[in-house]
């Protein structure tokens, strides 16, 4: 019997069992993938918002701005990368300057501290974005906007909950639920689960989960966000993060550089039927490109390496959901959508309390570790790796990113069990380079295979069986330049 089962092994469900596995308690995290992070969490800006945009008294609002202050702690402890940059919303026109000002009072009255934001215009903006279109006429500043690796976070997040005793299940996705005798019985694929109390984080599929025990006053639909990511010749571009006021045509797109140095630009929003569909199409890039070039004009598309996509898990009631039910015990955490990275360590703070007014005891562990080193090394300019050098350490796995054997050994050794080349990139940052994986992808695969004892032929990218249709870069680039 656990105490708390937490369905859904995101960025929110991940950021839960951490922030219970600093109690006493029986945990269990289930996850139906065979990694943490495969959903939302996976593609999405990276973000740490400001929370100005959600209105004063939702729980978007919120929750931005706690969980905003929680990012620089946390990023001490658990070492994923974030970075405060800062971040602009600009104007082009005296329509958006009016909507600069609205942004600016919903900033205040969602609880933005007045020194943290103000608007400015000329000489100011091209101090901090020498890049931004001369178009620019005025831009809302908010200086604790940053970036994260939305992965690496709630790889770090999961990891450091099993260190502390939590007990993951990947591959163990759940079919049914029944509430019986003051317990919930989680069915997953693999056994069932005995729990007091259940959470539900199980993101765009939550409505899912919720309606196992009849729970359905709300449905989750996904709104796609597709992206363009560059390479790194183009990170000069952009300092901070670079918003476009939102007006009645359009609600603008991003352009940012991520942690590990890549400028990126999206995303859009569209609403798609299916849930797992991640395809990205022609018409919508282009549309991405188009307008992020109102901003930043000078970026080369031939530098582009690669597109991807991720879905919101809107839900019909508009803000967040994170309430008990009227099933006691059972807590949802649903409708996470923007600014749902930035908000999860506040959510999983607001959870605890529900469990706590619920009648849960917490009793706080002696012995809990919040420390979770990282797994990618910062090397010198002069690092002296080399291809097939038998030192792990200086062995180079993947030539664009500078991957070394011995970092892979450490992804592959952490306490979350992974087996496919993606899971390492995803904890590596191996693959993503200028080459997009063709040199080190086999390379991986016998490092697994050896690993792991399994034959290299057994070593997949991939998990998932539904392989999204993404847009052929080289096809990309013939397209836009004929
Ligand atoms: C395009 C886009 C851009 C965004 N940009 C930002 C941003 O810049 N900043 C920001 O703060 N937020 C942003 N967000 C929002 C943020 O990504 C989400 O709010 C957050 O990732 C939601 O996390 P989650 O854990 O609820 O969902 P998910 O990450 O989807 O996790 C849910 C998990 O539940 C699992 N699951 C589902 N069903 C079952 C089942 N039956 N059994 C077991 N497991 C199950 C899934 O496999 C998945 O791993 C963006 C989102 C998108 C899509």
């Amino acid at each position: 019997m656990y105490d708390v089962a937490v369905i859904g092994a995101g960025v929110v469900g991940s950021a839960i069992a951490r922030e219970l596995s600093k109690y006493q308690l029986e945990l269990t995290l289930i996850e139906k993938e065979s990694d943490v992070s495969t959903g939302a969490s996976k593609a999405n800006t990276g973000i740490v918002h400001g929370g100005y945009v959600a209105k004063a008294g939702t729980l978007k609002g919120e929750l931005c701005i706690k969980g905003n202050s929680m990012y620089q702690k946390l990023n001490e402890e658990l070492n994923f990368g974030y970075k405060k940059t800062g971040g602009l919303v600009l104007a082009f026109d005296e329509e958006d300057e009016k909507t600069l000002e609205k942004i600016y009072q919903n900033a205040l009255k969602v609880g933005q501290p007045e020194e943290e934001i103000e608007i400015i215009d000329g000489d100011r903006i091209k101090e901090i974005e020498p890049h931004v279109s001369d178009q620019v006429q005025a831009a809302f500043y908010c200086k604790n906007i940053g970036v994260t690796s939305p992965y690496e976070f709630t790889i770090a997040l999961a990891e450091n909950a099993v260190d502390n005793g939590v007990d993951l299940k990947l591959e163990s996705e759940v079919i049914n639920i029944e509430k019986d005798n003051g317990y919930f019985e989680v069915e997953t694929v693999n056994e069932k689960i005995k729990s007091r109390y259940l959470i539900n984080a199980a993101g765009i599929y939550a409505d899912r989960i919720a309606s196992m025990l009849n729970t359905d006053d709300f449905e989750i639909y996904p709104m796609r966000g597709e992206y363009v990511v560059f390479s790194k010749s183009q990170s000069h571009l952009v300092n901070s993060v670079i918003f476009q006021a939102p007006n009645p045509k359009t609600k603008g797109v991003v352009a940012t550089t991520t942690t590990h140095g890549n400028f990126m630009i999206g995303p859009n929003a569209e609403e798609i039927d299916k849930k797992n569909d991640v395809s990205t199409t022609f018409k919508e890039i282009k549309y991405i490109i188009d307008q992020a070039r109102r901003s930043v004009p000078d970026f080369d598309t031939n530098r582009m390496l690669r597109t991807f996509a991720g879905l919101r898990p809107k839900s019909t009631r508009g803000d967040f959901i994170i309430e008990e039910t009227e099933h006691k015990g059972f807590i949802q955490a649903a409708g996470i959508d923007s600014p749902g990275l930035t908000s999860s360590p506040a959510i999983a703070k607001k959870l605890v309390n529900i469990l706590k007014d619920s009648g849960l005891k917490l009793n706080k562990k002696d012995d809990f570790n919040p420390q979770r080193p990282a797994i990618v090394v910062e090397k010198d300019e002069d690092f002296a790796g080399e291809i097939d050098h038998q030192e792990p350490k200086k062995n180079i796995i993947c030539r664009c990113e500078t991957v070394t054997e011995a970092e892979i050994l450490d992804a592959l050794s952490r306490s979350i069990p992974i087996k496919t080349t993606d899971a390492v990139k995803r904890r590596t940052w191996a693959k993503t380079g200028e080459c997009q994986a063709n040199f080190c992808e086999s390379r991986i695969k016998k490092i697994i295979s050896r690993e792991l004892n399994i034959p290299v032929e057994e070593v997949k990218n991939r998990d998932e069986d539904y392989v999204p249709e993404r847009l052929d870069v080289y096809e990309l680039k013939k397209k836009l330049n004929s």
